[in-house]
């Protein structure tokens, strides 16, 4: 079933699965599971691991698993490693149980045919927010204000634009301003009444361009928010569609005393790129637009470097995304070859004739 075909069901009934990739609309549930997707509501909700409470599980060998749950041992050898103190999808989890194991594990232990989530009551109602900063340093204060704020007062989502993503938006959306950057916020709230002076106040105090900034109190302004921040992908796709050249996307993460470093290295001032993502994590997505084929060949060495980066700086060379089959050369610089030996291991033990996601996360 597709996740957003699920989702738009349980809403109907007043219930939210709060894990929203942007793909929601053309993943499974089961594809969200195997891979733990995230999304922007991520911030206040965690990946898609949170929301799940069992799967039936078709095992490499066939056997049919019934009510896989966290009380399920694992059967097969987990080698000891420590992820990331961050938001992190890549290598398996560490876990200790068969459902953790299997959530995130890329497909590659087992098909997911079914599986019991947890739902909380939709929330009454959302004011979203489109607020533009003068300076970086003003952006990360606000940023840092409402990580600090208890999870029931915080924003579900906080999101980060900055200037090159602004223009972009400005060819669709001209009343976007000219500012060093912007952030997407989405605050749950029961009563009727948005709290916006609040906020008003909060976005004041680190100098936001009050004037500027976009609010939505109903569905239907919501939505033209939405379509505000999804002029920017639509963007992206016509450069990259002109210039015949895939982009070279980052999905690194990293503690969220390491964000402003990272984004210093993002800074590419002789190359076009476009950098926008969940900042609410300290994970944000560096999008090289290459317009040749040497351009291209240059956006990946510098990714590569960005990965060495980031995860020097303890983070990791995927937030949300995955590894598959195409990061497996940035896995290697985050899990040491003991851990990927022991991966290794357990993958011959679950799946001994190499059937599922063959030459995903690592070479058998
Ligand atoms: C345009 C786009 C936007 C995206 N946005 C986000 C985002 O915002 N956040 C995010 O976290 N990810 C995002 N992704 C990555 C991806 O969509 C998600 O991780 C998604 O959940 C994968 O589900 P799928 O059904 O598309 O799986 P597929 O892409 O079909 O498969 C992905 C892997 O999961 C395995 N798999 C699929 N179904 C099952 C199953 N039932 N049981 C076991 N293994 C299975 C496959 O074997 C494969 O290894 C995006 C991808 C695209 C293309």
């Amino acid at each position: 079933m597709l996740l957003g075909v699920y989702q738009d069901h349980t809403e109907r009934h007043g219930l939210l699965f709060p894990p929203d990739p942007t793909s929601r609309n053309e993943c499974s549930l089961g594809g969200a599971i195997a891979c733990n997707a995230s999304g922007a509501r991520t911030f206040r909700y965690g990946p898609t691991r949170r929301w799940i409470e069992s799967v039936d599980l078709v095992l490499p060998t066939g056997e049919l698993l019934r009510g896989v749950t966290r009380d399920t041992p694992v059967p097969w050898p987990v080698p000891a490693w420590t992820e990331p103190a961050v938001k992190t999808a890549a290598g398996y989890f560490p876990a200790t149980n068969l459902l953790d194991l299997v959530i995130g594990s890329e497909g590659t232990l087992g098909v997911v045919t079914r599986a019991r989530t947890r739902l909380i009551p939709l929330p009454a109602h959302v004011l979203g927010l489109f607020a533009f900063f003068p300076t970086r340093s003003d952006m990360l204060a606000f940023v840092a204000d409402a990580r600090a704020l208890p999870a029931d007062a915080g924003p579900r989502c906080v999101e980060y634009f900055d200037r090159h993503a602004l223009d972009l938006i400005r060819g669709r959306v001209p009343e976007v301003p000219e500012a060093d950057s912007a952030l997407f916020l989405e605050i749950e709230h029961a009563d009727q009444e948005p709290p916006l002076e609040d906020w008003v106040e909060r976005l004041a105090v680190r100098n936001a361009l009050l004037d500027a900034t976009i609010v939505a109190t109903d569905d239907t302004a919501r939505g033209r928010l939405h379509a505000v921040r999804h002029a920017l992908p639509a963007s992206v796709n016509e450069i990259l569609s002109r210039t015949g050249f895939p982009k070279v996307g980052t999905d690194f993460a990293v503690p969220h005393e390491a964000l402003a470093t990272m984004m210093d290295a993002y800074e590419q001032p002789d190359f076009r790129t476009v950098c926008f993502g969940h900042i609410g994590d300290s994970h944000l997505h560096l999008n090289f637009l290459p317009t040749g084929a040497e351009e291209l060949a240059e956006a990946r060495r510098r990714y590569m470097a960005l990965a060495e980066r980031a995860v020097a700086l303890g983070g990791t060379v995927s937030a949300e995304h995955g590894i598959g089959r195409v990061k497996k050369a940035h896995l290697i610089l985050m899990a040491p070859p003991a851990v990927l030996q022991g991966w290794r291991a357990l993958k011959r033990a679950a799946d001994p004739a190499n059937i599922l996601g063959r030459g995903v996360l690592f070479d058998a």
